[in-house]
């Protein structure tokens, strides 16, 4: 990560973005500032301009010498993204934003302020290969992996949006981050870590989130939630399960037929062993698919028998995708499986839904322009690269 050739810094690397300030660890900004011929203590200036100031204008980096300023932000701050659109909800408390890549591609991350926090949703890949029938993104198969400044942009962007009052009127501070845009992030497993790490990493060496505050959400890589839980990083992990059984789950998380619902929660129980953290289910309730008393009662036996105190689950209603057969479960149902989950000892809340009127709720993440007969992203979603999409098989990580 930390010795590509300086001189191709800013140059697109065969479709991938051009590498950024954000790709590198703390000896990579050092080496990268070196090489530009500023002694590496820049680095961290260059770092608090980024993380804490939230900033790559050379124009504000008034502790730069003024000849370097310029230069020294082209080379290592390249603009990887530009803002398309943004759509706000929940009366300015939600805020959607569509972001165009270097390449065209298109992605989506959402803005969300509560009493008490400030939450981003992030999108880890352009469209997702995993399928799951329920899921916009899931629709889109996968267009390419995200870099790690391409993740960390979107939290660096929002972070001055919250700052600037974009989310309400007044200033608020970005909190909490959630991989749970587009994308299966532990699929995209290292610029999802390099992201995670600068999240963590106190400012100016990050942004300084507690880690508790960042969710890695995920269908269910085993190798990928173990792989985490041996960072020694304490991210909340949350688990997409759906339903208790295999021949549901098969089809509405394909890669079930992969890794089976015990061998994703003996992964998740796991993870919370390794880290102390309580791990989140996720449970889309889809009305008479898998909302049954009978299947709460399966989870809540599957997950008891494990432990206790190890685990929550978050029902969510169904955002149904637009054409989609499927429905959320009526409210009455959905309080006898909250009851149910319950009863078997298992902290249970029904998770909010933001932004369903502007397509930012939960797993309604998708890109309309790509379905455009013109344009560069509607050009690389036809003619590729598209990697992935198996439904059934991970794409191998890039190494
Ligand atoms: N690939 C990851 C993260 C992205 S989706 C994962 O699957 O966990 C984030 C969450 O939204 C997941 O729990 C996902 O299952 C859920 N989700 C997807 N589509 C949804 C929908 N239509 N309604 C409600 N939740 C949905």
């Amino acid at each position: 990560m930390t010795d590509r050739p300086l001189l191709a810094m800013a140059a697109p690397r065969g479709g991938k973005a051009p590498t950024h300030f954000a790709d590198l660890d703390d000896a990579g900004r050092a080496d990268a500032v070196v090489a530009l011929g500023l002694p590496a203590f820049r680095a961290k200036q260059l770092a608090t301009h980024y993380f804490a100031h939230l900033t790559t204008d050379p124009d504000d980096m008034t502790d730069l010498p003024a000849s370097a300023r310029e230069t020294t932000a082209s080379a290592l701050f390249p603009p990887l993204m530009t803002e398309v659109r943004s759509l706000e909800a929940d009366k300015g408390a939600t805020r959607k934003t569509l972001w165009n890549l270097h390449d065209g591609v298109k992605v989506e991350s959402v803005l969300m302020k509560y009493p008490e926090r400030a939450t981003l949703c992030v999108t880890s890949q352009a469209g997702c290969g995993m399928a799951c029938p329920f899921c916009a993104t899931g629709q889109m198969g996968l267009t390419r992996n995200l870099s790690a400044a391409e993740i960390i942009e979107q939290v660096r962007l929002a972070a001055r949006q919250a700052r600037d009052g974009k989310l309400g009127g007044d200033p608020v501070r970005l909190s909490n981050v959630v991989f749970m845009g587009m994308g299966e992030p532990l699929a995209n497993y290292k610029p999802v870590m390099a992201t995670v790490r600068a999240l963590v990493a106190p400012a100016p060496h990050g942004f300084g989130l507690s880690a508790r505050h960042v969710t890695v959400s995920t269908v269910g890589l085993v190798t990928g939630i173990d792989r985490l839980a041996g960072e020694g990083i304490p991210v909340t992990l949350a688990l997409s399960l759906h339903a208790p059984d295999d021949e549901l789950r098969d089809e509405l998380v394909p890669i079930n037929t992969r890794w089976k619902v015990d061998e994703a929660l003996d992964a998740a129980y796991r993870y919370y062993e390794a880290t102390g953290r309580r791990v989140s289910i996720e449970y889309a309730l889809i009305r008479d698919i898998n909302d049954h008393g009978w299947r709460a009662d399966l989870l809540g036996e599957k997950l008891a028998k494990r432990g206790s105190g190890w685990v929550h689950v978050n029902p969510i209603p169904l955002n149904p995708t637009p054409g989609s057969k499927w429905t959320a479960s009526d409210p009455k149902v959905e309080q006898i499986f909250v009851e149910n989950l319950r009863s078997h000892g298992i902290p249970t809340t029904i998770r909010d839904t933001r932004g369903s009127d502007i397509d930012g709720a939960c797993g309604q993440l998708a890109v309309e322009e790509q379905n455009r007969p013109v344009g560069p992203s509607a050009r690389l979603r036809r003619e590729g690269p598209r990697i992935g999409n198996t439904g059934a098989e991970p794409r191998k990580e890039p190494s």
